[in-house]
């Protein structure tokens, strides 16, 4: 896989599909610019060299062709900041008149694409639309780690057209990380798994149950494991059909001596809501008509010193219905601990996948952890073991 470090750009124009899926409010300003941020150095870098940069990017999820709320146009302003020059729009990714742009763009010049998406043939991976935005650029660079287990026109499929494709910073930071957890885990290595579903996250647990020392279950997933083994849950979430997968897992853990640590006591609600009344009750022991939406002061306390002794940390899943405030209590500890694990004990820690990383970020630890994924699905993707399109594209 060629490196942005090893290729010189002088002269060309790149064509780098980045991650630009930002959230915008109902005025169209961004409302979290972590995406863009990211990939800045690759801009950068291009710039740099007297590359120019012609970037492409899906936003949000339009249904039927153009349409204003998911234009790419609301970025070229913010966009425009960041990098501190202008920043040109062509407001169709193909066709003549981005053709025309691309032909005429300089050394140091930006311009954008509106979004990929208003064509259907962006996500199905349409060899003759990929075809066509190939044409816009000299080499291609993928730097959208966030979409690289889609096989998408832009992402994937587009690289045939390319004789110079190359892996972008955010995409080479993504992919060491990863594999540095994965391939090279200091020991104790800690995963913690949280968030919604047992489903989701099952073929990552399997797959580090071979790499772990301790797995620490929370989050709502943590309910189906404690019903199998025969406990009270009340109305918690519950995945009914994979109570045998859960009993499963764990004796797996057993026979490969994985220390599986999971909840002590919860913080329980009689309504999914904020303002709902709380109570805290051993784990096993929730009574009808509660649930559980957060892990307890003594599960606190115990998740804490596991991960504050820990050497490497993989966080992925909150602890708790983290959007609420009285029920982010367990999530916020946890990332209190991480932090302290990676200031004091120079633990390696990743998060991502899910929603780990806006539950870190909302905790105001993002920058004080080793390293937050932009991943997503992507991230957990590539820990299950697949093949991501957009990585392979770049070989
Ligand atoms: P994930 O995308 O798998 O990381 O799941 C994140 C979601 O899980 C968040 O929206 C949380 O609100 C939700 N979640 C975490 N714990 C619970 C719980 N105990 N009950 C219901 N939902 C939960």
């Amino acid at each position: 896989m060629k490196t942005l470090d090893a290729y010189n750009f002088a002269g060309k124009k790149a064509l780098i599909r980045v991650d630009f899926n930002v959230p915008l409010n109902e005025r169209f300003e961004i409302t979290d610019d972590t995406r863009m941020k990211a990939t800045l150095p690759t801009i950068s870098k291009i710039l740099n060299d007297g590359g120019a940069c012609i970037l492409m990017s899906h936003l949000g999820r339009p249904k039927n062709g153009p349409d204003e709320k998911n234009s790419l146009k609301h970025l070229v302003n913010p966009l425009s900041v960041m990098l501190g020059r202008p920043v040109k729009f062509a407001d169709d990714c193909i066709g003549q008149s981005a053709v025309d742009q691309a032909a005429a763009l300089q050394p140091g010049d930006v311009l954008l694409l509106e979004n990929l998406r208003f064509y259907k043939e962006e996500e199905k991976g349409d060899v003759a639309f990929a075809e066509k935005l190939s044409k816009l650029g000299d080499v291609w660079v993928n730097d959208a780690f966030g979409t690289a287990h889609r096989a998408h026109a832009s992402t994937a499929v587009i690289g045939q057209f390319f004789s110079d494709r190359v892996c972008g910073y955010v995409m080479q930071a993504e992919i060491d990380n990863a594999q540095r957890v994965l391939e090279n885990a200091e020991r104790p290595f800690t995963a913690i798994m949280g968030g919604a579903k047992i489903s989701d996250k099952i073929l990552i647990i399997e797959r580090l149950l071979d790499k772990v020392d301790n797995l620490i279950i929370g989050g709502g997933m943590t309910y189906t494991f404690v019903k199998a083994q025969g406990g009270q849950i009340g109305k918690s979430l519950l995945e009914a059909d994979k109570q045998e997968l859960a009993l499963e897992i764990l004796e797996k853990a057993k026979a490969k001596g994985v220390n599986i640590i999971m909840p002590l006591d919860n913080v329980c609600a009689d309504d999914f809501s904020n303002n709902a009344n709380r109570q805290v009750v051993a784990s096993g022991q929730i009574p009808d008509g509660w649930e559980g939406l957060d892990i307890g002061p003594e599960t606190v306390k115990l998740f804490m010193e596991t991960v504050e002794k820990s050497k490497t940390i993989l966080w992925n899943g909150p602890m708790g219905v983290f959007e609420f405030p009285n029920f982010a209590t367990g999530t916020n500890a946890i990332a209190k601990a991480v932090v302290k694990a990676t200031e004091e004990n120079g633990a390696f820690s990743l998060i991502g996948g899910g929603d780990s990383a806006s539950a870190i970020n909302n905790a105001g630890f993002g920058d004080r952890v080793s390293y937050v994924s932009t991943g997503g699905g992507a991230l957990l993707e590539y820990m299950e073991g697949k093949t991501l399109p957009g990585v392979a594209a770049l070989a």
